[in-house]
C-alpha cells in the first residue's frame, strides 16, 4: 500500500502515519524527520535547509525530492510506504510521479487530515519535545507531570523554533499557498479522500483504515 499524507502542520499527520507503519507494517517516511536529523548531525544538506526551516519556509524541491528518491529506492519500501509531509508542492508531486513510474510503482491512496487554522495554532504552539529523549508533550492536552521536565528521564522540554506563533502563521500560509493545491491536483486524479482531524487519535485512525480497507 502506497499512500501519502496530506494536511497543514499540527493536523495529526505524523502521529496517523505512525499508527498505520504499525499496522501495516510499512515504513513512514517523514521529510520534516529526515531534515531535522540532518540539521541535528550538521550534515552539508542539514546545513543547507536550516534556515529555511527555521523561518517557516519550505525547504527547495530539489533537497527534498533527492531525499525522497534515495528512500522509495530502500529495501523497506517494497511492501509499501507512508509518505507525510511530502509532497508539499504541485513540482514535487510531479516529480513523484516521474520517480514511481521509473521503479513501477504508484500511488493508491492520498489521505487529507482537515483541521482549522486557529484549532492548529492551539496545537502546535503547545507542542514540547523532551531534549534527551524525544518524548512529546502538549502544554494544555497532555502536560508533563512537572512543568518544562519530560516525565519519563527528567530531560529539559523544548519547543521547535518553527512551532513558535509567528512562525507557526508562516508556515500556515506557505501551506495554503504551495501545498493546499495538491488537494486539487489529487482530487483529479480520483486519489484524494478527506477525513476530519478532529476527535480522538483513534476515532480518527479508524475512519482512515475504513477508507483505505474498502477500496483496498
Ligand atoms: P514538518 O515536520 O513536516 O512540519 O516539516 C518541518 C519543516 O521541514 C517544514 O516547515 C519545511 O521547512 C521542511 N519540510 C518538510 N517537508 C518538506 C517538503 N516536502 N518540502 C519542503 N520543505 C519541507
Amino acid at each position: 500500500m502506497n499512500l501519502i499524507f496530506l494536511g497543514p502542520p499540527g493536523a495529526g499527520k505524523g502521529t496517523q502515519a505512525k499508527l498505520l507503519s504499525a499496522r501495516y507494517e510499512i515504513p513512514q517516511i517523514s521529510t520534516g524527520d529526515i531534515l531535522r536529523a540532518s540539521v541535528r548531525e550538521q550534515t552539508p544538506m542539514g546545513s543547507r535547509a536550516k534556515s529555511y526551516m527555521d523561518s517557516g519556509s519550505l525547504v527547495p524541491d530539489e533537497v527534498v525530492v533527492g531525499i525522497v528518491e534515495e528512500r522509495l529506492q530502500k529495501e523497506d519500501c517494497k511492501k509499501g510506504f507512508i509518505l507525510d509531509g511530502f509532497p508539499r508542492t504541485i513540482a514535487q508531486a510531479d516529480s513523484l510521479k516521474v520517480t514511481l513510474d521509473s521503479i513501477g510503482k504508484n500511488i493508491q491512496h492520498v489521505i487529507s487530515i482537515a483541521v482549522d487554522n486557529e484549532e492548529l495554532l492551539t496545537r502546535i504552539t503547545g507542542r514540547r519535545t523532551c531534549e534527551k529523549c524525544g518524548k512529546g508533550y502538549h502544554v494544555s492536552f497532555d502536560p508533563p507531570k512537572t512543568q518544562g521536565k519530560c516525565d519519563v528521564c527528567g530531560g529539559d522540554l523544548c519547543q521547535r523554533d518553527d512551532d513558535k506563533e509567528e512562525t507557526m502563521r508562516k508556515r500556515l500560509t506557505v501551506y495554503d499557498l504551495q501545498t493546499e493545491p495538491l488537494i486539487e491536483y489529487y482530487s483529479k486524479q480520483s486519489l484524494l479522500r478527506t477525513v476530519p482531524g478532529t476527535g480522538s487519535i483513534e476515532d480518527i485512525q479508524k475512519s482512515i483504515v475504513k477508507i483505505l480497507e474498502a477500496t483496498a
